[in-house]
């Protein structure tokens, strides 16, 4: 067969890697990008428990402020007691103590929930703080070896595409810019095979007169529907 057909094939093969190479290190990065999204949707959530933590003490703070404002009242209350002279002013203060208290018990009934409220947001928070710790390493590991992979693509196409420069000199200069043309503008392949009489890139059927042809070997022939160049099918090929 024609040594620009073998050579022409072997560049598709060639690109094929390339192309391969390239999607892989393109979807790489967006692995990051979710670890990292994910990272920082945990952060968000540690901000909002210690949030939620620190009005949770605020209002436990003002609850016990209002504790105490009461007890002083009571205080006053209970010294005014002393003093009293009728049974009316008696029963009078009596009652404000007695509405004091119970306003004090309805606020450590509050406290309480507030407590363990705390407790909870306490648990979750110790929570998510393992949880970042954990995933913070595994990010920083992932990204790692993610970007190792990364440069060996970048190693790897550079090879490849020093390869194609190499293996391009083997054929004519305007044949190789015509292939160069039909991967550039037709889904990276430029080479097609005839299976079951279609173009395997087009799937156009085949004039059988052009089946020979190509079955030939002994020029370069091409799709009448896409352009690509066909060749008979691989098996066959390498035999040639
Ligand atoms: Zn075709």
């Amino acid at each position: 067969m024609l040594k620009e057909i073998e050579i022409l094939c072997q560049l598709q093969v060639l690109d094929n890697k390339i192309r391969a190479a390239k999607k892989e290190k393109e979807r790489l990065p967006k692995e990051i990008e979710k670890l990292e999204n994910k990272f920082n949707l945990e952060q968000e959530s540690e901000k909002n428990i210690k949030q939620r933590l620190e009005q949770n003490l605020q209002r436990q703070k003002k609850l016990e402020l209002d504790i105490a404002a009461n007890n002083q009242e009571i205080n006053k209350y209970e010294n005014q007691l002393l003093m009293v002279k009728t049974n009316k002013e008696y029963k009078a203060l009596n009652s404000e103590i007695t509405h004091r208290k119970e306003g004090n018990n309805k606020i450590e009934e509050q406290l309480i929930g507030l407590l363990e409220a705390e407790s909870a947001l306490e648990e979750e928070k110790k929570h998510i703080l393992e949880l970042l710790a954990k995933d913070k390493k595994a990010l920083e590991k992932e990204k790692k070896k993610i970007n190792i992979k990364i440069d060996e693509l970048i190693k790897e196409i550079a090879q490849q595409e020093r390869e194609k420069i190499e293996l391009s000199k083997e054929i004519p200069d305007v044949l190789f810019r015509r292939y160069q043309r039909l991967i550039e503008h037709k889904d990276g392949k430029a080479i097609a095979t005839i299976e079951n009489g279609v173009c395997s890139g087009c799937h156009f059927r085949v004039r059988p007169q052009i089946i020979v042809e190509v079955a030939k070997g002994d020029s370069i022939i091409t799709c009448e529907n896409c352009s690509r160049i066909l060749v008979a099918p691989r098996k066959s090929a390498k035999g040639g």
